[in-house]
């Protein structure tokens, strides 16, 4: 359409709706799909912390809260990230937002100008190029291999890194891989990030995505990047609700830093969306309250989730001609079934690419993947069930 801005247009539409809408138009004639295409734990809202938001409710705490979230929360914040993550903040260097996409691309809109470029290590979060191009900034990506688990190099790093070069964005545990960066390999890059000479002047080049830290398996760790010596300076840290306390539609996510940048992205926040919504924030500081990494309703989850990873791990390793690097982290597993495209798969045709290689296990296993990934966490569908539909297309 001429008529609406270039920024728009460069936007790429989301594969993972266009399959979605196909699985949902197949739901509604009475085909039993199964979808491990959304990036949602299964389970209910921790009791305790859905109770807190009723709660709020009840007692009318319902209307508008600071733009940068209530005192209460960003203080439960700050006491969370000191405790669990080595980083020290203050309540003002901290902004909530409506869930953790909300603080990421805030932030890429707060930090780069047109032309800058955005560093994004592959496989990667769709939604990171999209806000660079939103932000006129260039998507830089940087490959990394299924034999070296998806692990960054230091040395492409290097050799992609520019005078434009303005933001590197580390997700760990990454979405989809489920990637866990050790802490050697985060002071590899802290050093190249500390010698680039447009890193001299001191404002944040690091977006350090760790919205699933608590989504992951022993013996891999989570390493903060903004704990690392030097690197508090140069790093937003982004993290959220969602994903670890089940709480997806509750909208809340936080951006942690230096102050000069945290209160930019309030700025645009707040001709945006104004503050998050005042019931999630009240729930929220109930599920900071149920201790070190969420206690035991956390962990229970993430046992369930180390269940159907092995599950599905071992199941697709029985699957010839596909990889697998088995994820240390988050809900998804990241596939590798290159040595299907080129063939012809019969009644339905060529397989080209992961695109219509998902529309074919659609159409002949009823299983919803997402354009490369998929995530392993609709695994409560019998398993006899999923057995079978595997079967269908293992052939
Ligand atoms: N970062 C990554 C890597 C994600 O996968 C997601 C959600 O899918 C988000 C951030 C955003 O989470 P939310 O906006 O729900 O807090």
């Amino acid at each position: 359409d001429i008529s609406l801005s270039p920024r728009v247009s460069s936007l790429k539409p989301s594969k993972t709706i266009a399959i979605t809408d196909q699985a949902t138009a197949l739901v509604q004639s009475g085909v039993p799909v199964i979808r491990l295409a959304a990036g949602e734990p299964d389970f209910d809202t921790p009791a305790v912390i859905a109770e807190a938001g009723m709660k709020a409710i009840r007692d009318g705490y319902t209307k508008c809260t600071p733009n940068a979230g209530t005192l209460e929360l960003r203080s439960a914040i700050c006491h969370k990230l000191k405790e669990e993550n080595g980083i020290s903040y203050t309540p003002d260097q901290i902004l909530v937002s409506n869930g953790a996409k909300q603080s990421l691309l805030q932030a890429v809109l707060a930090v780069c100008s047109p032309g800058d470029e955005v560093i994004i290590p592959a496989p990667f979060w769709v939604s990171y190029t999209e806000m660079a191009r939103l932000a006129d900034a260039t998507p830089v990506i940087l490959p990394t291999h299924i034999s070296e688990d998806f692990l960054l190099d230091p040395k492409i790093l290097e050799s992609k890194l520019s005078e434009k070069s303005r933001l590197l964005v580390i997700g760990t545990p990454s979405n989809p891989a489920g990637t866990v960066y050790p802490r050697k390999l985060l002071e590899q890059i802290a050093q190249i990030v500390a010698a680039h000479p447009r890193l001299l002047v001191s404002s944040p080049h690091v977006l350090s995505d760790e919205i699933y830290e608590h989504i992951i398996y022993a013996p891999a760790t989570h390493t903060s990047f903004a704990s690392l010596p030097g690197m508090w300076e140069r790093t937003l840290t982004v993290n959220g609700f969602s994903k670890a306390f089940a709480m997806t539609g509750w909208r809340l996510g936080y951006l942690a830093g230096p102050k000069h940048f945290v209160s930019a992205c309030g700025k645009i926040q707040s001709q945006a969306t104004s503050g998050a919504c005042s019931i999630s924030q009240k729930a929220g500081v109930a599920a900071l309250g149920l201790g070190y990494a969420g206690g035991e309703a956390v962990a229970t989850m993430v046992k369930a989730f180390k269940e159907r990873r092995d599950y599905l791990v071992q199941t697709f390793g029985e699957l010839e001609g596909v990889k697998i690097s088995e994820p240390q982290g988050a809900f998804y597993l990241f596939l590798d079934f290159s040595s299907y495209y080129g063939t012809e798969a019969e009644g339905f045709g060529l397989i080209k690419d992961s695109s219509s290689l998902c529309r074919y296990l659609l159409d002949k296993a009823q299983v919803i993947f997402q354009g490369v990934p998929f995530m392993a966490n609709e695994m409560k569908v019998e398993r006899g069930l999923i057995e079978r539909h595997l079967s269908g297309w293992s052939n």
